[in-house]
């Protein structure tokens, strides 16, 4: 096949969530899009993750594009016709120090959270995790299905006119060309949404941004006693991961506690949390390893860490029914967006929460706002 005559005024690159996000917006905003993706269909870290839209967690310059985010998920979410779960997160607290940065928190964000008693958070939860001693309802979060989500924003756009060349991989872009296997595309602007193979195309770029690998690993276990769990579930791991959280001046105690009674979370960086699946299997996860190359071996120890304390946080043994790795690129800021050459510019989430903000960075990115770094 030749695309000698394809063009577009605007060429993405990956058809991950960033890709797509900046796809659904140039859509609407009257361009002519072709996304160009390497594989069958999406299989990178958009569908790996927790499909978790964690907005209230998030804080400074990211906090407005991840509530930003949020509106463009409830409307995208009724166009595409994808369920949009606004069943928020509920975050626990298990330590006197976890309960202080609640309350800091909750003073600092007034009603876009709820204080809970155990017994609240629970009912809410559908069951009842071990050791709470408070909780908030972090009431504006979302959730999404991302196995399934990612195709069928999709087809979505694909009825909206965008055309998709899957298994097409992109080889360089630049001079109002993109080059792929299969042949050329014209395009007016290009969006590299490649996640974290950016040093596959600006190697230049990417060691500018500091930019590096994250890999992570996610387990999916059965629900004890069936339980149906509305709310994503975050723990004082958390508060050591979200900056509107880490922010707060008791979230250093928590680190100190974590340090004293569970060295191997920081030595693993878990961040313990969940989410159901439609199906009602509980996602669960999850660890981070850091490096510019994805190194292919995995620690056994790290999964049954996570196993550990998260039988111990829901107080049951738990049946693992499937695991999977996800890498995600990781940088010193939230983001890289960046323009290495004339008409191309590189976009990609360097913080692992693309699904809380990538709807609401690509609409900044694309009417320029974000100026390019
Ligand atoms: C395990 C895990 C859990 C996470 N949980 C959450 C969460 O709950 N909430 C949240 O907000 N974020 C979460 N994240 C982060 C979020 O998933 C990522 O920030 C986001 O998916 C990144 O999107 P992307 O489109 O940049 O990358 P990807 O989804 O990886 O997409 C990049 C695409 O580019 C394609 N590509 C690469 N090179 C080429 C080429 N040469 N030619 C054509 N195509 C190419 C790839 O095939 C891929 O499809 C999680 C991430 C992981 C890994």
């Amino acid at each position: 096949m030749t695309e000698k005559d394809l063009g577009a005024d605007l060429v993405v690159v990956g058809a991950g969530i960033v890709g797509l996000a900046h796809a659904w917006h140039a859509v609407r905003a009257g361009m002519t899009v072709v996304v160009v993706e390497r594989d069958g269909y999406a299989v990178g870290a958009s569908v790996r993750n927790f499909g978790h839209v964690c907005t209230t967690a998030q804080g400074g310059d990211v906090l407005p594009i991840a509530l930003a985010a949020r509106e463009h998920w409830l409307h995208l979410g009724r166009d595409a016709g994808l369920e949009v779960r606004r069943a928020g997160t509920v975050l626990v607290a298990r330590s006197a120090a976890e309960q202080a940065v609640l309350n800091e928190f909750a003073e600092e964000r007034g009603d876009a959270v709820r204080s809970l008693t155990p017994g609240e958070a629970a009912r809410l939860l559908g069951l009842a995790p071990s050791g709470v001693v408070g909780a908030l309802h972090l009431v504006q979060d979302l959730r999404v299905d991302a196995p399934t989500a990612l195709p069928a924003i999709a087809a979505h756009l694909e009825r909206l006119g965008v055309r998709f060349r899957w298994r097409t991989a992109v080889r360089d872009a630049g001079d109002g060309v993109v080059t792929t296997t299969r042949g050329r595309i014209r395009a007016g602007r290009t969006v590299l949404a490649v996640g974290h193979d950016v040093d596959r195309f600006f190697p230049d770029t990417a060691d500018e941004h500091g930019l590096t690998r994250c890999r992570l690993r996610m387990l999916e276990v059965d629900a004890p006693g069936g339980a149906a769990v509305g709310p994503a579930l975050l723990t004082g791991t958390s508060m050591l991961r979200y900056d509107g959280l880490t922010s707060q001046p008791s979230a250093r105690r928590v680190r100190e506690e974590v340090l004293e009674q569970h060295p191997a979370l920081l030595e693993h960086v878990v961040n313990l949390m969940l989410t159901q699946r439609p199906d009602g299997r509980l996602v669960i996860g999850d660890t981070h390893h850091y490096g510019v190359t994805e190194d292919p071996f995995e620690d056994e120890r790290s999964d049954e860490l996570v196993l550990a304390e998260a039988a111990r946080l829901l107080g049951a043994d738990l049946v693992v029914r499937r695991r999977w790795r996800g890498v995600y690129a990781s940088a010193p800021t939230p983001f890289l967006v960046a323009q290495p050459r004339d008409g191309v510019q590189v976009v990609s989430v360097t913080s692992g929460i693309g699904m809380t903000t990538a709807l609401g960075l690509a609409e900044r990115v694309l009417t320029s706002t974000l100026v390019a770094a």
